[in-house]
């Protein structure tokens, strides 16, 4: 069935007069205002010709607005097709090409202009949104089959060009299920969301549990810091990227007082360091949950609700109804979230699955008898340094709980006799000569790891570069080293 059809945005649904949406100045949307606007933006894009199957390429703002445009699409079945808004008009060209999106919604008419030749129908968000205002809602909502394909995602593109994945209703409805049972959703939760809305953690993992589950969500353009300090008190479920958690202890205002009313503290999108779980524990008592997933699977793997069994520096056990397992190091999975293959990429598709139907995620990880995971890094950033693997995140975990360092990545350089050797490039946390600090940190490390994992060189910098979910792109950290080297 449609994702749609699962979420009581209905006239005379159970919360109908209830807030689906807070935002910044306190005022509120109720679960029948979404519904009835994402009505309007269904019969709007029904009459600019959207169809079934039809994809809607959405370089949007995150505005409550687009949470309809968003429901909408699903709605009338057609597929959303979400990117970020900061992308340049080149750069979306290779979204169009790929996607042939029949309706492109653009957040800045002025920047996009050269693409309205390409893409059939071009619109600017504002004025999608006072032509829907107008318009008579619809409230039918399109009969598919849970194969067929709500989403197409695309990829954060930190190992490469992103890849499309094809998502359907099957997978978005049944994830945000087992979510809503496994985190303990209710309609007495509210959720303080700053997350992009382009990206399946905001849009999908936070958006969907709520709005199943009758929560309210405090709906922020983004995240800062005195936001959160205003509207965490109130807060019921705070999900997160690690970045957020680090800035969040950077803040002295930043207390167990503010938290008090939070029953669940959950990060996600890159690996979350034991050094900052450790220190949140330390000042607010709160144990975060971390869990795992990715564009192609959705959510895989989380830590357990109850907070003593949660372990820091892993990502526990496989959801229900989903199975892992590590083969050559590798992640596998397979269930009910694993997206239908990447879109237009047959061959691509058949290459990451094995012949018994798990997916390879490209992630290396291991399993302890109770099952649970452990992400050890990236395939692609694994360090082979004289014939033996070191894993960067193994480093760069010892190097976090350093008081030197404030955080690290761990990347490998070319190395005449090694092959490959580690490198790393260090944010200090102190104030000191580069060269007495690298022999510093190298020589507490060499208590902690075994030699051939220390790095042979550090290099310091004031920032490491971050995408917007928070993730380090190593490949950009290893071209800078290269050009650094001249
Ligand atoms: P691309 O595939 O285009 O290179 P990407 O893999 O970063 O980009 P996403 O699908 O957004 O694109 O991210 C999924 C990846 O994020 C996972 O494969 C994993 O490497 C990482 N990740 C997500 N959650 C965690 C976590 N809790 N711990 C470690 N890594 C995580
Ligand atoms: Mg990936």
């Amino acid at each position: 069935a449609n994702l749609v059809s699962h979420l009581p945005i209905t006239e005379d649904g159970a919360f109908a007069n209830k807030a689906a949406l807070v935002f910044a100045d306190g005022s509120a949307m109720t679960y029948s205002q979404l519904g009835r606007l994402t009505g309007r933006y269904a019969a709007y894009l029904n009459r600019l010709g959207l169809g079934k199957s039809d994809r809607l390429l959405a370089k949007v703002s995150k505005r409550p607005e687009n949470v309809a445009l968003y429901l909408a699409t699903l709605r009338i079945g057609a597929v959303y097709v979400p990117i970020n808004p900061t992308y340049t008009a080149a750069e979306i060209d290779h979204f169009i090409a790929d996607a042939q999106p029949k309706m492109f919604v653009s957040d800045d008419m002025s920047k996009d202009r050269s693409l309205k030749d390409k893409v059939a129908t071009v619109i600017c968000e504002n004025e999608l949104a006072e032509k829907a205002a107008e318009t008579q809602p619809i409230f039918d909502v399109e009969a598919v089959t849970s194969a067929d394909i709500a989403c197409l995602c695309y990829t954060s593109g930190t190992t490469g060009k992103p890849k499309g994945a094809m998502l359907t209703h099957g997978n978005l409805t049944s994830n945000a299920e087992t979510l809503v049972d496994l985190w303990r959703f209710t309609d007495k939760d509210t959720m303080l969301h700053m997350l992009p809305v382009y990206h399946i953690h905001g849009l999908f993992v936070a958006l969907h549990t709520c709005l199943l589950s009758g929560a309210s969500i405090f709906f922020h353009p983004r995240f800062t810091i005195d936001a959160a300090l205003k509207w965490l008190p109130k807060t019921s479920v705070l999900m997160a990227v690690p970045t957020y958690y680090s800035r969040l202890l950077a803040a002295k205002e930043f207390t167990s007082e503010v938290c008090k009313n939070v029953r669940l503290f959950v990060s996600g999108s890159a690996p979350l360091s034991p050094a900052i779980w450790d220190e949140f524990h330390k000042r607010t008592g709160h144990k975060i949950l971390e869990r795992y997933g990715m564009t192609e699977g959705l959510m895989v793997c989380s830590n357990p609700y109850e907070e003593e069994l949660r372990t820091p520096g892993t990502i526990g056990k496989a959801l229900p109804g989903i199975e892992v397992r590590v083969k050559d190091y590798v992640l596998q999975y397979r269930g009910p979230n694993v997206f239908k293959g990447y879109w237009r990429q047959p061959e691509k598709t058949k290459q990451e699955f094995t012949s018994d139907g798990f997916f390879i995620s490209g992630d290396l990880a291991s399993i302890d008898d109770n099952g649970v995971v452990r992400i050890l890094g990236r395939g692609k950033d694994l360090i082979i340094t004289g014939g033996l693997n070191v894993y960067p995140k193994e480093v760069e975990d010892a190097l976090d709980l350093l008081p030197e360092v404030h955080e690290s990545a761990v990347i490998a350089t070319p190395h005449r006799d090694f092959g490959e050797a580690v490198l790393a490039v260090c944010v200090p946390s102190v104030q000191s000569d580069p060269k007495s600090l690298e022999a510093t940190v190298i020589s507490a490390l060499k208590q902690k790891l075994a030699g051939y994992k220390v790095p042979k060189k550090i290099i310091f910098v004031q920032n490491l570069p971050r995408n917007s979910m928070g993730k380090v792109p190593k490949n950009v950290l290893r071209q800078t080293e290269e050009k650094a080297k001249g």
